[in-house]
């Protein structure tokens, strides 16, 4: 441990923000590096407790304790081998995690956690920077070949850590660019595109091959893969978006967030935009969910210029100090305001949205919504809505974002042809144990088995299902496993 005293005379102290009024003219990340010598008090403040509880919650198993020593020792080298140990890609975690290492942290008890993501960003970009990052291509192949259909970060981590145990991986990705919902998806200005292309070419230059506008089961044949490769893993994410059908759904301005925000990702990177465009320039903008995609929509929005950027949640507004109230938006467990909100937008919580008004040439105008009120069950959370009397009212609105979450990934195509059984809620039916689906050689990893969730679980189910499937290909795996009795 580092200094034993360091949480007794540091507090927590985070990195400046670019001002909301000047980032909302640019797509960059505005969130600045602290300096070496306060990161270093930051890394101080761990007090490497008995029982270090960050360990499990972080998904990853992160030994954070021991990271945290190395950075106070000033010691990068040695952090970047700890951190990357259980993470290949701090890089992603370290800038847009909600980090629930931080709230398992025992000195958050009674004083702000420690940093733990800001000190995992820093060691991975110093690492980057003093050329500590560099190819690792294994010496021996083993002569087995794997396909990972799908480019998000599970797919990436299990093709890294598949390359890295010798097979021949290659990654299909029906996008033209890969990454999954890094690259399209989470905007610019909370991941920079340089970032995963600089994590891609390192895995290209480590012998993973990658193979773009590849829609396995469209233009892809599917029985042409399961030929070719001795194990296949499905990592297609979570895509069919939560829809709204009421009356108006049709209007001209009524779309879902993620058509919204991934043609913006393809202007920044001055890709083709092949459909019509959907701008939110000199437009009322209504986002309809209060989770992370509604609060990119919000970003998004004030960056090309909306008149007005409302946000709507359909639960109520949790009071204040209950952190047990509901799991999502306040994951993990505070009431989440996240930087977009910092730059500009109005919350309506336990509000519905009964239609969508629009013109006579069919262009959407308002949103008639209706206030809730939310009936309390005896244990104090909310238990079920009534629409509250009188409060019927239409919202001007020229554009209206659908961003209530993603129900399962897409059937038709690949899923369908393969006949791969899939679990109560419609995702991918494999156990967390051992990623395997119905079919012999078919594993699945990430969104696509979990449902929708965060980029440091699909890392984590990538790197688990790679230990797997090394097991399923050659008997054992020395694959780094969280589960430490592996
Ligand atoms: P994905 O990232 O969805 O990748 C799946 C890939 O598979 C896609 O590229 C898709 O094109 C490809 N694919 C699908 N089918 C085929 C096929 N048949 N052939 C070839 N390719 C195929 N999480 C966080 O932790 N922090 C955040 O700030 C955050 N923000 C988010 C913002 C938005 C707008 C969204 C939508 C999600 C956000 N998330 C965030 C969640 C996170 O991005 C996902 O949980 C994570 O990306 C899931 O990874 P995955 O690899 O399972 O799937």
């Amino acid at each position: 441990m580092g200094k034993p005293t360091g949480f007794l005379e540091f507090t927590r102290e985070m990195p400046s923000k670019r001002p909301a009024k000047e980032r909302v003219n640019d797509y960059n990340e505005f969130v600045e590096r602290l300096e070496d010598n306060k990161l270093n008090q930051q890394a101080a403040r761990c007090m490497n407790c008995g029982i270090p509880f960050c360990h499990s919650g972080c998904p990853l198993g992160n030994v954070i304790p021991e990271f945290n020593d190395a950075v106070y020792q000033k010691n990068w080298a040695e952090a970047y081998e700890i951190l990357s140990s259980t993470n290949n890609f701090p890089e992603f975690t370290g800038r847009i995690c909600p980090a629930p290492c931080e709230s398992a942290c025992v000195l958050g008890i009674n004083q702000p956690p420690v940093a733990i993501e800001e000190i995992e960003k820093h060691i991975i970009e110093i690492a980057f920077d003093k050329g500590l990052v560099k190819p690792r291509a294994p010496k021996v192949r083993s002569g087995k070949k794997v396909a990972v259909i799908g480019s998000g970060p599970a797919g990436l981590a299990a093709a890294a850590q598949l390359n890295a145990a010798g097979h021949q991986v290659t990654v299909y990705e029906r996008d033209d660019a890969p990454g999954g919902l890094l690259r399209y998806g989470i905007p610019d200005f909370k991941l920079e595109k340089w970032v995963v292309e600089r994590r891609i070419k390192l895995m290209m230059e480590e012998g993973v091959e990658f193979r773009l506008n590849a829609n396995v089961g469209v233009n892809i044949s599917i029985n042409d893969i399961l030929r070719e490769y001795q194990a296949i893993i499905l990592a297609g994410g979570s895509t069919i978006p939560r829809d709204l059908p009421v009356t108006g759904r049709s209007l001209k301005g009524v779309h879902f967030a993620m058509d919204f925000l991934k043609q913006q990702n393809k202007r920044v990177s001055n890709a083709e935009i092949a459909a019509e465009e959907i701008l939110a320039g000199a437009k009322n903008v209504i986002v309809i969910g209060g989770g992370d995609t509604g609060s990119d929509c919000v970003g998004t929005s004030n960056r090309q210029g909306a008149v007005s950027v409302t946000q709507f949640e359909l639960m109520p507004k949790p009071p204040a100090g209950r952190t047990d109230f509901m799991p999502w938006p306040t994951y993990p467990m505070i009431l989440k305001t996240t930087t977009s909100h910092e730059e500009g937008c109005e919350r309506h919580w336990a509000i519905a949205t009964k239609a969508f008004v629009g013109d006579a040439d069919g262009n959407l105008k308002a949103l008639r919504v209706v206030d809730l009120e939310w009936a309390v069950a005896e244990d104090g959370r909310p238990a079920r809505f009534v629409e509250r009397e009188g409060s019927e009212r239409d919202m001007p609105c020229e554009l209206a974002l659908l961003a209530m979450g993603f129900v399962h990934p897409q059937h038709e195509g690949l899923l369908n042809q393969l006949g791969v059984e899939l679990d109560d809620r419609g995702n991918v039916k494999a156990t967390e144990k051992n990623y395997q689906t119905n079919i012999a050689k078919i594993f699945t990893a990430g969104d696509m088995r979990r449902g929708q969730s965060l980029v440091v679980w699909a890392i984590s189910e990538g790197r688990e299902c790679a230990r797997r499937v090394d097991e399923f290909l050659v008997g054992a795996s020395l694959l780094e496993s969280k589960d430490r009795s592996l």
